[in-house]
């Protein structure tokens, strides 16, 4: 406990904290308007298949260009939204736009990115089950992406959800691999249908060996688990030349796209009918 005994540094240190606290809070009251006032939406970020350059799947991405003071990335809000209780609404908003504007989209798979607090909602399954059905969304079509952290804290409850996840047909994705400490066990206790490679371990890979070592080892440990693999941060060709080559079944990146509007994404692929997969068969980049 630090008190302030006149000394400045002191001072200035529990007003740093204090400002810091208001920022949050504020942010916190904005975030909960905003939700009222729909100031959020959701972009999408192709998913390449590496061996066809078919997109696949998007990733839904929260956005909130209205804020009052100038748009916030979701690095940001998210955090002041888990630590507040938020996120239970703002990710199930996302979970929802993301099924209404993507369900035309025949063929395409959809992944979303769920929060720690989100998935450890006993109830979580269920808002999941409801939207589905009231987006009238295909269950195979989903793929949630989870972090690992929570995992390893709560590891009853995440083999639960998990497990009733994959119950009802959805897919089951490890987000930003790399950045935490996974182990194998881990990867196997919970079945993953796939594993996302951080894009701060796959960016490294046409500059530093170890990465690429260790890259190529993951992909070949998942793989071998039966466990897809998708790279984040592709912004190469080399790179992606690379991660193909090692195995990596997909791609996700700004050298494909950077993440686009539901509108932006249906002007370049018709969002209707079985021949649109056709068309995103030789899928290009459309940065
Ligand atoms: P993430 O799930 O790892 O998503 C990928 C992030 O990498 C996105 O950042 C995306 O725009 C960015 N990215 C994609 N390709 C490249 C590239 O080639 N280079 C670089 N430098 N970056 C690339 P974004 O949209 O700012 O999102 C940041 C994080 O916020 C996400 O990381 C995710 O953890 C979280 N997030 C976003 N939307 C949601 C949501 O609806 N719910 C939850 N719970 N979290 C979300
Ligand atoms: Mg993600
Ligand atoms: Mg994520
Ligand atoms: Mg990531």
């Amino acid at each position: 406990h630090v008190k302030a005994n006149g000394k400045s540094g002191v001072k200035i240190y529990e007003s740093e904290l204090d400002a810091e606290r208001q920022r949050k809070q504020e942010l916190e009251d904005q975030i909960r308007l905003g939700l009222a006032r729909g100031e959020f939406e959701v972009v999408y970020q192709p998913v390449i298949e590496a061996a066809t350059g078919a997109l696949v799947s998007v990733e839904a991405l929260l956005r909130w260009p209205g804020r009052p003071g100038g748009a916030l990335g979701p690095d940001e809000f998210i955090p002041v939204a888990e630590a507040s209780g938020l996120i239970a609404r703002l990710g199930l908003f996302a979970l929802r736009r993301a099924c209404e504007e993507i369900r035309p989209a025949e063929g395409l798979g959809l992944c979303v990115n769920i929060s720690p607090a989100q998935f450890l909602d006993p109830a979580f399954e269920a808002h999941v089950a409801e939207i589905l059905l009231e987006t009238e969304f295909p269950a195979e079509r989903l793929e949630l992406e989870l972090t690992e952290g929570y995992l390893i804290d709560h590891p009853e409850r995440a083999e639960t959800a998990i497990c009733s996840l994959k119950g009802m047909g959805i897919s089951v994705a490890l987000d930003d691999f790399g950045t935490g400490y996974t182990s194998i066990a881990y990867l196997r206790r919970y079945g993953f249908n796939r594993i996302k490679i951080d894009k701060s371990l796959a960016s490294r890979i046409t500059f530093d060996k170890q990465a690429a070592i260790l890259v190529a080892g993951v992909i070949n440990l998942a793989n071998g688990l039966d466990m897809a693999v998708t790279a984040e941060g592709v912004e190469s060709e080399q790179q992606a030349t690379l991660l193909k080559l090692a195995g990596c079944q997909c791609l996700q990146g700004f050298w494909f796209s950077t993440p686009k509007t539901a509108a932006e994404l249906r002007a370049v692929l018709p969002l209707e009918g079985a021949e649109s997969l056709a068309l995103r068969r030789g899928f290009s980049s459309f940065t």
